[in-house]
């Protein structure tokens, strides 16, 4: 019988942390969780969950108007930002209780408060004062939004967590940044009714997406009236008389809204966590650092999910939690396949992609096929919505692999998901073409783009 009051004891209840401490306890481990805030961490409480109840809030707008090309007369419309905030709030509420429930019918010990590292096996309980001891402590505490304390006035502006639950809703918003956050919330804001201003400091918004996706999307933005600013960044923000924000930006700009929001990247979530106490070794950035088995520096502490800064993604956490109870409580050594990882951004259109862009693949094979179509989606034909879809596949000539797989347009997330599965199993274009399509779908185009539309040669389209 072990001499610690634990055999796991997990700090932060997010979707990693929560998924090792139930998969753990269901195996008959004596297993405790600590969670400071509520249980669903980033994911349910303050970012995907609520982001999507907010994209489909902000659709209906267009919907209103699609839907008079297909017959219908929509009434006098009205938008409620509190009753959308409470219906989002109840639903979390109920996620939270699902979270809560899944650890309390394993058996693990659900804990409310702040839980930090004393020694190498040793965490205190800050609600209570409590110092416990666990043979395995795994830190899984995410990530927040970057302060951004350089900019002078960061502390009049908003951030991802305080979007969700604003009192109310602001007639105009600026966003920083071009990330997965920034594009969502523009187009949620956008939706909405807010007049909505983005501002970038790069070229052009989503970096690390292939470039058709960026052009299309930010055209597509663009055209329903989001006003994008690249190149350019914050300078300073100040209060104005009456309480707007004042947005002075490096090209000279001057911007009054009513919110300023930053969504600049997240941090590791380290600060004041006992690291150091425990010997526990961090990146420059405050990630905890871990091998390929989420282990740390410190024998018996282990760290996974946006913590450890891999890839910042809830599938992944969880996919790191399994891997590691497998590792630790079944004695079936497995690290977490970072490969082709598939994912969206649900911005309107959605992007779906996995794999490399035509970027990296030109840099990685010396001769590609690419494949892309441009198209109006079929209900834009009678809602009149001038819009298009975007859908590419590049191929690695030598051996036919697709290497990569993009879509700009309705539903390209849930496209991803299967997208992934073909990539991930090795899929050639062969193995698209003699695939029969399913019709009438955007989908089908993936399977019906019989000739390239171009060739790269040693990093030359030809
Ligand atoms: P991202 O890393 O996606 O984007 C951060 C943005 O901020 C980039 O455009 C970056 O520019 C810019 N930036 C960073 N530092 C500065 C600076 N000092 N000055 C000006 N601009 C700056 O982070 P997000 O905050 O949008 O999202 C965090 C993570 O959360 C994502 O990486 C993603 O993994 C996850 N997420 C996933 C979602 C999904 O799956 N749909 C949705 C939301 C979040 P540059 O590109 O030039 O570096």
């Amino acid at each position: 019988m072990s001499t610690f009051d634990y055999d796991l004891f997990v700090i932060g209840g997010g979707s990693g942390g929560v998924r090792s401490a139930r998969l753990a306890a269901s195996l008959g481990k004596r297993v405790g969780i600590a969670e400071e805030s509520r249980y669903g961490g980033t994911c349910v409480i303050r970012g995907c969950v609520p982001k999507k109840l907010y994209v489909y809030a902000s659709q209906f707008a267009e919907h209103f108007e699609d839907a008079a090309g297909f017959g219908w007369t929509v009434g006098e419309r009205q938008f409620d930002w509190s009753k959308l905030v409470a219906a989002k709030d109840a639903e979390i509420t109920r996620l939270e209780g699902l979270y809560r429930k899944g650890l309390a019918n394993a058996g693990a010990n659900i804990l409310n408060t702040r839980a930090e590292l004393v020694g190498p096996n040793s965490i205190k309980l800050l609600a209570t004062g409590e110092t416990v001891t666990a043979e395995r402590i795994l830190i899984a505490v995410g990530g927040r939004p970057s302060a951004h304390g350089s900019l002078p006035g960061h502390e009049l502006c908003i951030y991802s967590d305080d979007a969700f639950d604003l009192k109310e809703l602001p007639q105009s918003i600026l966003i920083a940044g071009g990330g997965y956050i920034a594009v969502e919330f523009a187009n949620i804001f956008h939706g909405l009714g807010v007049e909505t201003t983005l501002i970038y400091r790069g070229k052009e918004i989503l970096s690390r997406f292939d470039n058709d996706m960026r052009q299309g999307l930010h055209a597509a933005m663009v055209a329903k009236g989001i006003h994008i600013l690249c190149e350019d960044i914050i300078m300073s923000v100040e209060k104005t008389d009456d309480g707007q924000r004042r947005a002075m930006t490096k090209a000279g700009e001057t911007l009054v809204v009513d919110q300023v929001f930053l969504a600049l990247g997240r941090e590791p979530n380290t600060a004041s966590l006992g690291l150091e106490a425990a010997g526990v070794v961090t990146n420059d950035r405050g990630a905890v650092l871990v091998d390929a088995y989420s282990r740390t520096n410190v024998p018996g502490i282990f760290a996974l999910g946006d913590v450890t800064d891999r890839v910042q993604l809830t599938p992944v956490a969880i996919h790191e939690a399994v891997c590691f109870i497998e590792t630790e409580f079944k004695g079936n050594p497995v690290s977490p396949d970072f490969d082709l990882i598939a994912t969206a951004v649900f911005s309107q259109p959605e992007i779906g992609t996995v794999g490399l862009t035509q970027d990296q693949a030109a840099e990685k094979f010396e001769d590609l096929e690419v494949y892309r179509a441009e198209f109006r989606p079929m209900k834009a034909t009678l809602s009149g919505r001038n819009e298009k879809t975007i859908m590419k596949l590049i191929v690695n000539a030598a051996d036919r692999k697709v290497v990569g797989a993009h879509v700009l347009g309705h539903d390209a997330g849930e496209m991803a998901q299967i997208l992934g599965v073909v990539l991930k199993a090795g899929c050639t274009k062969d193995d698209f073409d003699r695939t029969m399509a399913v019709h009438p779908t955007a989908a089908e185009e993936l399977v019906t783009m019989y000739s390239p539309s171009y060739r790269i040669k040693n990093g030359e389209r030809v």
